[in-house]
This record gives structure tokens, C-alpha cells and sequence, in this order.
């Protein structure tokens, strides 16, 4: 297994660690504070062209989605910087990847179009009424008039709804119960009249994120807005990319929170020793722990990103679940033990440990979250071994 950064996206890693450190970091704590969408950030990614990454080369990409490794350490090193901003650009170049993916070569250069003019695309999925990562029969439909597809329906969890300048929907088409047959992308721009925010954003983690509601009432869009065909966004070799990128996002709070505590607990001494706590052997102890627990993210999300370079997105699926997993977990459990060893100050807003830790803890329930990960994993062990099937 090779896990080692490809040459050719050598200049990419080292781009988002320089504006991680330099351009991302520095603003994190104001969108989070501030609920707000990172614009200052996400336009100097654009203009970096990170949001270009996942476009095909011939089509003015860098096709990342072929070098997944690139991938997910690009997406780690700018959640180190800013979770909200990393998570947010990986759902644009995921939805990018998707749609052209699915579409036929016009639409292909539509989206395309659409990303190379510094637009952004957001995906939205999730209702109140439904469950996106297990039934996934959705309420919001579009009913096919003449040339036209009209859309109804709200839908929550809308990063970047009001930002973003196209929203992919996920919608009903048609009456199918079978949603392997039904369930469908609609690339619709985001300035039509018919959508309306409709439940602001007021969380405790990922609040950059600006994930409101929105309501779609009688939305209409040409009949070539509908990209791919009934069941793909729950195609197999589509949404599990999403966790691949979440993994490597989530992570970056725990990587974030360990280089920070780390640097704060050699400087930090105390009457009467007057020694950096880092002598001390119970904060010796939990570094030893999270530097495992980091290694161990990283290292499953690395195999994963391999699997799925090499084998494809079907047969990475359990090890991109596990990946997802293991990272988020790991992540949860390194901003907790972070502030441990800050002590009191690690609550302090005026430090940033207490904002990793709540946005690790958001990592644990984005989808695919721990259980359904966990579902995934046992499901393909038990699938390929039939003996352990039974009837309850
Ligand atoms: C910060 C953030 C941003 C997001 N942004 C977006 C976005 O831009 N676009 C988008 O589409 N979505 C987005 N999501 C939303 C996401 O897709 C979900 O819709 C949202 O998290 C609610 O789903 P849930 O599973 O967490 O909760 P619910 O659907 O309310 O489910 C509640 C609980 O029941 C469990 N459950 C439900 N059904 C079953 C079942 N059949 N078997 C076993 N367990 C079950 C769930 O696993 C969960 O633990 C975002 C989520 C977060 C946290």
C-alpha cells in the first residue's frame, strides 16, 4: 500500500498548508463567532483555484478525485486552518465531482463553466421529516411540466444556503417508492425567487457553516437541469466520497487542537518547579494519546483514499466508513483531551481549543455518522460471509 503524496499535487499540499496557516487560520475563530460564511476565505480559494480541484484537467481542473491521497491531505491541511472553510469547499468540489461525473458532456461544461467563472455549488439533501443517511425518501419533488421541472418542498442542514450561486437538490422525481429509481439531482440556480431561508442557522459547532433552512416553492428550471438519471446520488460509487472528504475535514480539528495545546503546554510552567507541564507525567501521558489517536485518523483515512484509487468507490466503501469513523472519533476524543491538559484555560474563548472541540463533536453526527459507519462496516463483513445472516 502506497500512502505517500503523489509528486505531481506536491505544490497543491504545500499551497493549502502556506494559506492554512497564513490566510485560513487567522479568521476561524471570527466566522465562528459571527455565524458567517467564510467569503474572505473561500475567495481566496477560489482565486487559488481550490475550487477548481476536483474538475477534470482537460476542462481546467486538477482531477483530484484520481489522486485521492492529494486529496484528503489537501482538505486536512485546510481544516487545520479553518474547519468551517475546509468542510465547505469539499462539499463544493464533491457536488462538482458528481454532477460531472453524471451529466452528459453539455452539462459537463455547463458545471464546469459554472466553477472556472468562481461560483460556488452546494448539495442539499437533508429534511426534516427524513432520514438522508438511511431511508433517504425524500418530501421535496419536481414534477415534470413541459420543458420545465417544477420543484416544492424545505429542506434542513443548507450549508451555505444564501452563499453558495447554484444549489444541487436532491429530489423526488416521479412517484417510484423505489428511491434507487427516483431519487434525483437538479443543478438550480440559487437567486431564483422560489427559494426563501426559512430557519436560520443557530448551532453550537460548525456555525461558518451557515447551514439554514430552505424553503422551494414552485422553483422551475429547464428539464437539462436535471443531472444523471433516478438513484444516482445514492449510487455507491457517489456518496460515500462525501465521508472520505468529511474524514480528513473532521480530523483537522484534532490536528489543529494537538500542534496548539502542544505549543501552549511547553511554554507553560508553574511555581514552584518552574517547568514546561509537558514534564509532567500525566500530560506526558495524554499526548502520547493523542498523538496515536492522530496517527491512527490518519493513517485509515490514507488506507482508504488508497482503496479507493485502487480499487474504486465500491469496494472502498467500508473502509472509507471506517476511515470516518475512527477519524471523527479520533478528533472528539484529542480536543477533549487537549483542553485536559490546558486545564481551565482550555475552556477560555479566548483560546481556540473549546471551538476545535465543538467542531470535532459536529464531525461525529455529519453523515455517514459513527453508527451508520459502523452499520457499513458490519454489514459488508457480513455479507461476505453469509453464515452470519439469519432471521432474528
Ligand atoms: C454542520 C452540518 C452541515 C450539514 N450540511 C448539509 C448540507 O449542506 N447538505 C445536506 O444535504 N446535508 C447537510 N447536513 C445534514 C445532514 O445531511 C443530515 O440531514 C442531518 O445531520 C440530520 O440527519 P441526522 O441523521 O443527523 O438526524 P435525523 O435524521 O434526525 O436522525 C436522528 C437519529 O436517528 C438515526 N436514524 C434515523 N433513521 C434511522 C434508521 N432507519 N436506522 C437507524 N438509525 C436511524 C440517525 O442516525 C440519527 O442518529 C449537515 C449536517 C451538519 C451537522
Amino acid at each position: 500500500m502506497d500512502l505517500t503524496l503523489n509528486p505531481k499535487n506536491q505544490d497543491l499540499f504545500e499551497r493549502a498548508k502556506k494559506i492554512a496557516g497564513e490566510s485560513l487560520a487567522p479568521r476561524a475563530e471570527m466566522y465562528d463567532r459571527e455565524a458567517r460564511f467564510p467569503r474572505e476565505s473561500f475567495d481566496m480559494l477560489i482565486r487559488e483555484g481550490f475550487t477548481s480541484l476536483t474538475l477534470p484537467e482537460k476542462i481546467g481542473g486538477r482531477e483530484l478525485y484520481s489522486d485521492p491521497t492529494a486529496y484528503v491531505m489537501i482538505l486536512h491541511e485546510l481544516a487545520k486552518g479553518c474547519v468551517n472553510t475546509a468542510m465547505l469547499l469539499h462539499m463544493h468540489n464533491s457536488i462538482t465531482h458528481f454532477l460531472i461525473t453524471l451529466g452528459t458532456p453539455a452539462q459537463q461544461e455547463r458545471v464546469a463553466a459554472i466553477v472556472r467563472g468562481g461560483k460556488i455549488i452546494a448539495s442539499h439533501g437533508g429534511e426534516a421529516g427524513t432520514s438522508t443517511q438511511w431511508n433517504r425518501r425524500l418530501d421535496t419533488r419536481a414534477e415534470r411540466i413541459g420543458d420545465k421541472y417544477v420543484i416544492n418542498g424545505r429542506k434542513v442542514f443548507c450549508s451555505m444556503a444564501g452563499e453558495a450561486d447554484y444549489y444541487t437538490l436532491w429530489v423526488q422525481v416521479g412517484d417510484d417508492p423505489d428511491v434507487r429509481k427516483s431519487l434525483s439531482f437538479l443543478l438550480c440556480p440559487a437567486d431564483h425567487p422560489g427559494f426563501t431561508i426559512d430557519g436560520q442557522w443557530n448551532s453550537y459547532a460548525m456555525r461558518g457553516t451557515v447551514s439554514h433552512g430552505l424553503r422551494i416553492e414552485n422553483v422551475d428550471v429547464p428539464a437539462d437541469c436535471l443531472i444523471g438519471k433516478g438513484g444516482d446520488p445514492i449510487r455507491v460509487d457517489i456518496t460515500p466520497k462525501f465521508g472520505l472528504g468529511y474524514s480528513a475535514v473532521y480530523l483537522g480539528a484534532g490536528a489543529a487542537a494537538y500542534e496548539w495545546v502542544l505549543d501552549y503546554a511547553r511554554n507553560r510552567k508553574l511555581k514552584p518547579d518552574n517547568v514546561p507541564i509537558t514534564s509532567y507525567q500525566p500530560i506526558q501521558r495524554l499526548i502520547g494519546e493523542m498523538k496515536i489517536e492522530l496517527e491512527k485518523g490518519l493513517l485509515m483515512i490514507q488506507r482508504a483514499a488508497w482503496t479507493l484509487k485502487t480499487f474504486g468507490a465500491e469496494e472502498a466503501f467500508p473502509a472509507i466508513s471506517a476511515a470516518k469513523f475512527t477519524a471523527a472519533e479520533a478528533s472528539a476524543s484529542i480536543t477533549d483531551k487537549a483542553i485536559k491538559i490546558a486545564g481551565g484555560s482550555g475552556l477560555l474563548r479566548d483560546y481556540p481549543l473549546e471551538r476545535y472541540h465543538r467542531e470535532a463533536r459536529a464531525g461525529l453526527v455529519m453523515p455517514p455518522n459513527s453508527e451508520k459507519c459502523l452499520d457499513t462496516v458490519a454489514k459488508s463483513l457480513i455479507e461476505a460471509n453469509p453464515v452470519m445472516a439469519g432471521t432474528p
